[in-house]
């Protein structure tokens, strides 16, 4: 019988599929990662489980002890079914921009969420950083995997995503481009990919226009997970060779091309990666064989992305969920 003993065991071994529409011609293939189909809706399901595994290891999360993390999203989910699994509790910080939708995921999931104010500086007491640095003090048995830092972030990358891929492609992988967010990914899965192909592979890092790994200030963006005004201890870079940044209004355009041309309904740094891949794979050619990460699904998305009034107010709507192209009357 092939049945899992526990979601938890359903992490990884997620699909590549190719991208058709949306790949003009004469470009080399480009193979979607569908990162999506881990049972928590995203690649953090794999670095939950390798976090909390070390941890148990290292001895710093004991029996019946309680996760802390500043988390609003996948994280947050990865974490809490590993926590179910394994009989932990969790405790999630979130600013109060985070809507009350994400904020119930995580609660459907029996985690307790403590919501702080956004409107403060880091250094405020009531900030999101020091609120989960107080609670880490404050429970008994609590450990904060920190996955800005935490090694076993890139490392679940380096064990699992980078030898799928290669498998996935028989070996025959050109180009990995992720985006990149604490760095885990690419610097785990690209360093895999690097070692076992001799340094054949070229990794390619993606990052909103205005974030550090591309060069920017931290000017703020709207595409979530990815992008940093700091350097992650999680990110390596010297595994990326070129970092392409990718605007807020061309991610979310291809984002929902995504969804309407290649059936896929994923979240917006999808959409930012794709278009970097697409240069890639247009670039190098039909040789090229180009394998794109999509991090997580779009639900989490429909009233922002996948809402016309949101993409309007912003000016990125191009055309309208109908079909129309903006501009049209509605
Ligand atoms: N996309 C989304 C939606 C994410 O949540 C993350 C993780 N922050 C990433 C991309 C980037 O992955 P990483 O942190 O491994 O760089």
């Amino acid at each position: 019988m092939r049945i899992a003993n526990h979601v938890v065991d359903l992490v990884g071994n997620t699909p590549l599929v190719k991208l058709n529409s949306v790949v003009k011609p004469g470009s080399g293939l480009v193979a979607a990662k569908v990162e999506y189909l881990n049972p928590g809706g995203s690649s953090k399901d794999r670095i939950a489980v390798r976090m909390v595994d070390a941890a148990e290891a290292s001895g710093e999360l004991k029996p019946g002890g309680t996760i802390v993390e500043p988390t609003s999203g996948n994280t947050g989910v990865g974490l809490a079914l590993v926590a179910q699994q394994r009989g932990y509790k969790c405790v999630f910080v979130c600013p109060d921009k985070v809507g009350e939708d994400k904020r119930n995921v995580l609660k459907a999931y029996g985690a307790e969420v403590v919501v702080c104010p956004t409107a403060v500086p880091p250094e405020h007491p009531d900030s999101y950083y020091n609120v989960s640095d107080r609670l880490v003090r404050e429970i008994d048995g609590a450990w904060k995997p920190n996955q800005y830092v935490n090694p076993a972030g890139p490392q679940s990358h380096y064990e699992t995503t980078g030898p799928e891929i290669w498998r996935d492609t028989d070996g025959t992988v050109t180009h990995f481009v992720a985006g990149v967010g604490t760095g885990g990914t690419i610097t785990g899965t690209g360093r895999y990919l690097k070692e076992i192909s001799g340094g054949k592979v070229k990794v390619v890092g993606v990052d909103p226009e205005g974030s550090v790994y591309s060069g920017g200030t931290g000017r703020p963006y709207l595409v979530e997970g990815v992008g940093e005004d700091f350097w992650p201890q999680a990110y390596d870079p010297s595994i990326p060779d070129e970092i392409i940044a990718v605007s807020d209004a061309d991610s979310f355009d291809m984002t929902r091309r995504l969804a309407r041309e290649d059936g896929l309904l994923v979240g917006g740094s999808c959409g930012m990666a794709v278009v970097a891949a697409l240069q890639v794979a247009e670039r190098e050619g039909p040789d090229a064989v180009v394998v794109v990460l999509l991090p997580d699904g779009g639900r989490g998305y429909m009233a922002k992305i996948f809402n016309d009034k949101w993409m309007s107010s912003y000016g990125f709507l191009r055309s309208t969920l109908d079909g129309k192209t903006a501009g049209e009357p509605l």
